[in-house]
């Protein structure tokens, strides 16, 4: 009986001991759900405050950026000209600044997302080497960007961050070179059937980094020189954020470099496969086995320049001075196998290239060879000099494929034409100017200063433009007018850029298919991808600087979506 007793009462300890448990891990349970809640409403709080701050510095800095390089488009007294070109580099290291802290404080928070969206590599690669060929050559730096013929074009990833990467690497490589190149090279690392891992690198000749250096200038605030009087500002994120968006991307970054002799910074990343590979271009007869020699001291540009042409079928030679370039077209001509066209560079040694030129136009045998004169520096006045001189086109380094193509192919087929009436240079301006006359704008802005800025901006690139207000002036403008293209902010008032984009995509006109590009303050995660899914084309993130305005515009003209045959 007693037994009984003692075992009930056991129980009921036990039941109350349990009860008693319970209720505590209830309890324990209802406060990790509370704290978890309010972290993550302080997470949300956190990344809007962030959205809110990156929307509203960029505002401004929008009118701060554009309108100081209009202002040095005008005439200014020595003085005024560099009191604005001051505020347009302090400017510039600005909103570097804003955005690597923002971008540092996003992956921080594990808020970074990568957009997945379909671009094509050759194109961003080609837009890329403008904007750091601009800097680089302000400081008498070449820039080579050799994208090797296997890498895949068409693929899936996230291409703003990509060039982010790749502006970080070669900001360095600009700053921390004083003499020399600056080489960007792409090559194919790794693809199976539907990924594909690129290797991208960046080598220059500059100052570059001891070894036991090497490991921590990937950490955060970590800079070789750190003391006070350091000779190069910046803030020692750039290679800690390109570091944390290559392992986003799946792959890898290293620096291989010798102290004073340079650096290779290097990444890989992995990209999907397009699943729609479009039709390659084709070939045209007109350039298929063209025999044509390249004239360069420099191994780097000849094999650049060599890769795409081998590509479409031309027979390349290659020399490396003038003298040696004049032997060989004689050479030639003695073979019965004369070149068609020879690319001279600027620079070479041995014979200056107006000599070389000079010569070839005033020999009878060689002077129907087409000349193509190759320089660093664009300075459109040079164009009537080396008409003058006999040259049939120059183009600027480093030359995008596409443009080398359009030459080429526009030099065979108006060989004659050019000859008898046109006498005109082909220059990489001329190829592009035709086709800016022909187009219109429509551009959608509801903010006075940055509608000016557009504006003014889009005149001086030579486009027409119309402006309205909201989204809803946009589609009635759409639905009386053609246009080429539409640059579109998001947010307005009334309808805003991704309501009207969807109502475009509705229209029964032309217009339905007319590319949208976003000009957006805002800088965050998942953005692009809200645009895309609104029916636009392309995103341009404020402020907004002329050269970007300039190659988002060539290439969406360019590649023009091609309306349904239904
Ligand atoms: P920041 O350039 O803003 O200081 P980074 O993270 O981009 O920050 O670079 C960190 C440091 O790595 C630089 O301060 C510099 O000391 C070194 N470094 C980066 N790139 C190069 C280069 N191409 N040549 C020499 N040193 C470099």
């Amino acid at each position: 009986m007693d037994e009984i007793k003692l075992l009930k009462a056991k129980l009921a300890r036990e039941q109350k001991a349990r009860q008693k448990l319970e209720a505590f891990l209830e309890n324990q349970t209802r406060e990790l759900y509370l704290a978890k809640e309010k972290a993550e409403a302080a997470s949300t709080a956190k990344s809007q405050f962030l959205a809110n701050m990156s929307h509203e510095i960029r505002t401004p800095m929008n009118g701060i950026v554009g309108m100081i390089s209009l202002l040095l488009g005008t005439p200014l007294t020595e003085e005024q000209q560099e009191y604005a070109k001051i505020v347009q580099t302090s400017g510039d290291s600005l909103l570097d600044i804003i955005n690597n802290i923002l971008d540092y404080s996003k992956i921080e928070a594990g808020k970074l997302e990568l957009e997945t969206i379909e671009f094509d590599l050759r194109l961003a690669m080609e837009s890329l080497g403008d904007l750091i060929a601009l800097n680089a050559h302000k400081k008498g730096l070449e820039v080579i960007l050799n994208i090797e013929n296997n890498v895949p074009s068409l693929l899936v990833g996230d291409p703003g961050r990509l060039r982010q990467i790749l502006i970080n690497l070669a900001s360095n490589a600009t700053k921390f070179t004083q003499t020399g190149e600056i080489v960007i090279r792409v090559s194919h690392d790794h693809e199976d059937t539907t990924h594909a891992t690129i290797r991208f690198s960046v080598l220059d000749t500059g100052i570059g980094i001891p070894t036991e250096r090497m490991g921590a200038i990937f950490e955060s605030f970590s800079q070789v020189d750190s003391s006070t009087t350091r000779k190069y500002g910046g803030t020692g994120l750039g290679l800690s954020i390109s570091r944390q968006l290559s392992e986003m991307m799946g792959g890898q970054i290293g620096v291989n470099s010798r102290e004073g002799k340079g650096s290779d910074f290097w990444f890989t990343a992995v990209f999907k496969k397009q699943s729609k590979v479009q039709a390659t271009k084709v070939v045209v007869d007109a350039i298929n086995g063209k025999r044509l020699l390249i004239v360069d001291n420099n191994a780097n540009n000849r094999s650049v320049l060599k890769e795409p042409l081998c590509l479409w079928k031309c027979i390349c030679d290659e020399a490396s001075d003038g003298i040696q370039a004049l032997n060989m077209l004689k050479q030639a001509v003695v073979e019965h196998t004369p070149f068609d066209i020879a690319f001279l560079d600027m620079q070479i040694p041995g014979m200056d290239v107006k000599t070389l030129g000079q010569a070839i136009k005033a020999d009878p045998h060689l002077k129907n060879t087409k000349l193509i004169l190759m320089t660093s520096i664009g300075n459109r006045g040079d164009a009537k000099l080396f008409r003058e001189m006999g040259f049939t086109a120059y183009l600027t380094k480093p030359v995008k494929q596409s443009q080398l193509y359009d030459c080429l192919t526009t030099i065979s087929g108006i060989q004659k034409e050019s000859e008898k009436s046109m006498g005109g240079i082909i220059t990489r301006h001329s190829l592009v100017e035709e086709q800016k006359k022909r187009i219109k704008i429509l551009l959608a802005e509801d903010n006075a200063i940055n509608q000016k800025v557009a504006m003014l901006t889009l005149g001086k690139l030579g486009y027409r433009v119309e402006i309205v207000s909201n989204g809803r002036q946009a589609l009635d403008a759409l639905e009386k007018n053609c246009y080429d293209l539409v640059l579109m902010d998001c947010q307005m008032p009334e309808m805003d850029g991704f309501a009207a984009t969807r109502e475009i995509r509705k229209l029964k006109s032309k217009n339905r298919y007319i590319p949208v590009i976003a000009m957006t303050a805002h800088a965050m995660k998942g953005y692009m991808n809200k645009c895309i899914e609104a029916g636009m084309n392309d995103y341009l993130s404020k402020p907004v600087k002329p050269q970007a305005l300039l190659n988002m515009l060539e290439k969406w003209i360019k590649t023009k979506p091609a309306e349904p045959s239904s």
